[in-house]
């Protein structure tokens, strides 16, 4: 429980509070005050008081006055719990989804952001050169131009569902009888919305598992994005080795994919039957031997995987590298409140699933890969992040813009947002589409106005 004088800030603190193991139980009391020049945030935690007094130079206007005050605020209560607990945090105050973002936002003013990230923030070093890789990582792709854009398509179904899955994806076969009316509906919304795509940079059709799609539907939506294409990096989740089938990558070879995804998510068999995956190992190694030589592959890992060990990750992640694919994601498992994982006596504590992660960072750099993007989500194990690392030149354009916010996205499908960013990416105006793929065809006329009106010149 949080108790402030700063009312419009009640969701901010907590995030703040939510770094904490255990820490939403304390009996929390904010206090925010401010004399001539200087800003006092007072923070009780359980009885025990921290005071932190900031000085404030000349101030441009309300504008940054509130952004100081928030920033202050977050800080003196991530410090005041650093001290109760006695330990800091990778991330320090950070709460955002999107270090790097912030990162270049404070280049842009100051010329670096090394000091404010570590001095003001309290980043870790580690974290702080790890976003200073990524920065090194996206020279030549990063590229601020509001009339930039990236497509999107969406399918939502999966062979079965994965039970860590957080994402609305329909097991196909009980969606079966609304299959031929989405892949109509959304090769509909792909042709209408052809006109918005300017400056194209990349192509993603995401899912769900795509490739689940029979092969005359995933033709259909194939066909409707070649109108668009102009010959960019085309990237298709084919994600689950159980959807892959020779008939089915010549499909997008012919399509003019250029990448794919073959999500392993672990190498071990027995926690594949654990979540709910009905394929092997082998079945990836098998699926990725066939189409290794017709695109480039991104594979994903997930550390903190339930019932793993340090041992069965890097099983997975030597396994990963040994297969050489061009981009190795390794995300950290994110464990919604309340959910069965975070209940889960199998749940690993942050120090483990951080030894993974160092344990990756370290081995992937050694193996020759980059970290190019990078991202946070809320309830991620140990307060952790997403890392994407590429071999050289190999780096995915869609999963840079998409992070950085810097290029328009033409969204289609259910779930699907569309964003137009303006001045680089300070403003971003979106249009989101219905997570139910019912509600979604039965919406398709509301959503065709909605977006005209956000792409309108
Ligand atoms: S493959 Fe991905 S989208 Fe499909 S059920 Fe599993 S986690 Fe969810």
């Amino acid at each position: 429980m949080i108790d402030t004088n700063l009312e419009n800030l009640v969701s901010e603190l907590k995030e703040v509070v939510n770094l904490f193991d255990g820490a939403d139980s304390l009996n929390i009391k904010h206090r925010f005050t401010e004399s001539e020049k200087k800003f006092v945030n007072t923070v009780t935690l359980s009885g025990k008081v921290f005071s932190y007094g900031n000085f404030i130079g000349s101030l441009s206007g309300e504008i940054e006055k509130k952004r100081l005050v928030k920033r202050y605020s977050k800080l003196s209560l991530y410090k005041a719990l650093a001290k109760f607990y006695g330990k800091d945090l990778p991330w320090g105050a950070l709460t955002g989804i999107r270090p790097t973002k912030l990162a270049y936002q404070q280049i842009e003013k100051d010329g670096d952001f090394t000091e404010f990230f570590i001095d003001t923030m309290k980043v870790s070093g580690e974290k702080t050169s790890l976003i200073k890789s990524v920065l090194n990582s996206q020279k030549g792709i990063y590229e601020k131009n509001d009339n930039n854009t990236d497509f999107f398509a969406f399918v939502p179904f999966c062979p079965s569902r994965c039970k860590y899955c957080s994402f609305i994806s329909a097991d196909i076969k009980s969606a079966l009888k609304y299959v031929d009316e989405y892949v109509d509906t959304l090769v509909d919304e792909i042709n209408y919305s052809a006109k918005f795509v300017k400056n194209l940079r990349s192509i993603y059709i995401g899912g769900g598992t795509p490739v689940a799609l029979s092969d005359d539907k995933l033709s259909k939506v194939l066909d409707a994005i070649d109108k668009i294409n102009t010959g960019v990096e085309y990237t298709v989740e084919a994600g689950r080795p159980d959807a892959i089938t020779e008939s089915n990558l010549k499909l997008l070879k012919e399509h003019k994919v250029t990448r794919i995804c073959i999500n392993p998510q672990t190498f071990n068999d027995k926690t594949l039957v654990r979540l709910g995956r009905n394929h092997t190992a082998k079945d990836v190694i098998d699926k990725y031997q066939l189409a290794k030589d017709m695109f480039d592959i991104n594979m994903d890992l997930i550390a903190g995987l339930e019932g793993e060990t340090f041992e069965d990750f890097m099983f997975s992640l030597d396994k990963a590298i040994s297969l050489s694919p061009e981009n190795i994601t390794v995300h950290t498992l994110c464990i919604k409140r309340g959910s069965y994982l975070a209940e889960s006596e199998d749940r690993l504590s942050g120090e483990e699933v951080n030894r993974m992660v160092e344990y990756a960072h370290q081995a992937l750099n050694e193996a020759g890969y980059n970290p190019y993007y990078l991202y946070r989500q809320k309830y991620m194990a140990g307060n952790l992040e997403n890392v994407g690392y590429a071999k050289p030149g190999k780096a995915c354009v869609y999963n840079v813009d998409i992070m950085e916010e810097i290029s328009s996205n033409v969204a289609c499908g259910a779930n699907a947002i569309s964003k137009r960013v303006f001045g680089g990416g300070e403003r971003i105006e979106r249009v989101a589409s219905p997570k139910d793929v019912l509600t979604y065809i039965n919406k398709i006329e509301t959503i065709k106005k909605e977006k005209s009106e956000l792409f309108a010149d």
